[in-house]
């Protein structure tokens, strides 16, 4: 059933699925991508056969239109999500979407629904979800020669609401191996996170906190937001790793973290450190910046700053990051685009 503008609470939206007026589609087929266009049609109609349906050759992406005081749009580093794609699109054998047509096929999607972006003063935004999956028949284990692309919209709110410490448990589980796929946003990696964060979850904690699949020891990330943490000395510091997502917030947030002086890193960090560290945070597209108040690791739990406080380093980036995308204050260049 499509979504009825008039029952939308927009401060109270959460972080749901709804079938809104208009998608994206783009179909793969004889070597190459063909003209894409609008559908109102929410559904997909597969083969049993389907590629997606049995080995899992599927990539997608999340970014966000924000309405802007001044009642108009932005879209926040388009091109970062298509690039990304593209690597997505290689690790997992599938043929890249061009990148202009992507960013392009965001901004109809927003136009489309251009009703459904939330206003300014509530917090929420626009969430789109980019995702191409293999359509074509297989039995044997291969890559398909049929593929689907698509961008929906949906209204959400603030993921996390406010600046609230969550607790994290960390995982005994893997999310990704060390030459797996963990850099490749693919549904593969999510699939094997569901049984740990549903654990974590029964026992209270907001989401797992993963470590390195090869020596158990370095912080890697959470199950879809990247970890950081200011040393003791204020330093900025933020996972390198092989079998992590890099999000685009932590790469925006290490250039903001270089503007206020907090000489940003990216490196190896021991788990015994992050429980070292001054403040401590999760950062994503969803997630946007939310506070690490506890890591529980072997039954201890370590508390980063405080469980119901945020740290004001972490407040700070995060005005400065918020302020940035909805255009309240001005980024690095070609950091917004402003829709028209
Ligand atoms: C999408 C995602 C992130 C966040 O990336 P952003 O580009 O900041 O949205 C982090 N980790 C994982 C595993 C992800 O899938």
């Amino acid at each position: 059933m499509k979504q009825k503008l008039a029952e939308l609470d927009w401060q109270n939206l959460g972080f749901q699925y709804r079938d809104l007026p208009y998608r994206y589609e783009a179909k793969f087929k004889d070597g190459k991508w063909q003209q894409g266009n609008l559908v109102e049609d929410a559904t997909i109609k597969l083969s049993e056969a389907a590629e997606i349906l049995h080995y899992g050759q599927e990539i997608f992406e999340g970014l966000k239109a924000y309405r802007r005081e001044d009642g108009k749009i932005n879209l926040f580093r388009p091109e970062q999500n298509a690039h990304r794609f593209t690597l997505s699109a290689e690790r997992l054998a599938m043929p890249p979407f061009p990148e202009d047509r992507f960013v392009e096929a965001v901004k109809e999607v927003v136009r489309a629904n251009e009703e459904f972006v939330p206003p300014y003063d509530s917090g929420a935004t626009l969430y789109l979800r980019p995702f191409m999956v293999g359509t074509s028949n297989v039995l044997g284990v291969t890559a398909a020669d049929e593929y689907l692309f698509r961008i929906f919209a949906v209204p959400v709110g603030a993921y996390i609401k406010g600046l609230n410490p969550a607790a994290y448990l960390v995982s005994d589980y893997d999310r990704a191996a060390y030459n797996g796929t963990g850099q490749a946003k693919t549904s593969g990696n999510y699939a094997s996170s569901l049984l740990p964060s549903v654990e974590a979850h029964q026992h209270g904690f907001a989401d797992c906190l993963y470590l390195d699949p090869r020596e158990h020891k370095y912080v890697d990330e959470f199950g879809g937001a990247n970890f950081f943490g200011i040393t003791q000395e204020g330093q900025f510091v933020t996972p390198q790793s092989k079998s992590i997502l890099v999000s685009i917030t932590k790469r925006s947030l290490l250039e903001l973290a270089e503007r206020m002086g907090l000489n940003p890193v990216e490196r190896q960090i021991t788990l015994e450190e992050a429980f070292t560290m001054k403040e401590a945070g999760a950062m994503g597209t969803a997630a946007v910046i939310s506070p690490v108040g506890s890591i529980t690791y072997q039954g201890v739990k370590h508390v980063i700053y405080s469980e119901d406080q945020t740290g004001p380093i972490t407040t700070k980036l995060y005005h400065e990051l918020v302020d940035i995308q909805y255009g309240n204050k001005p980024g690095p260049a070609g950091w917004v685009q402003t829709l028209e």
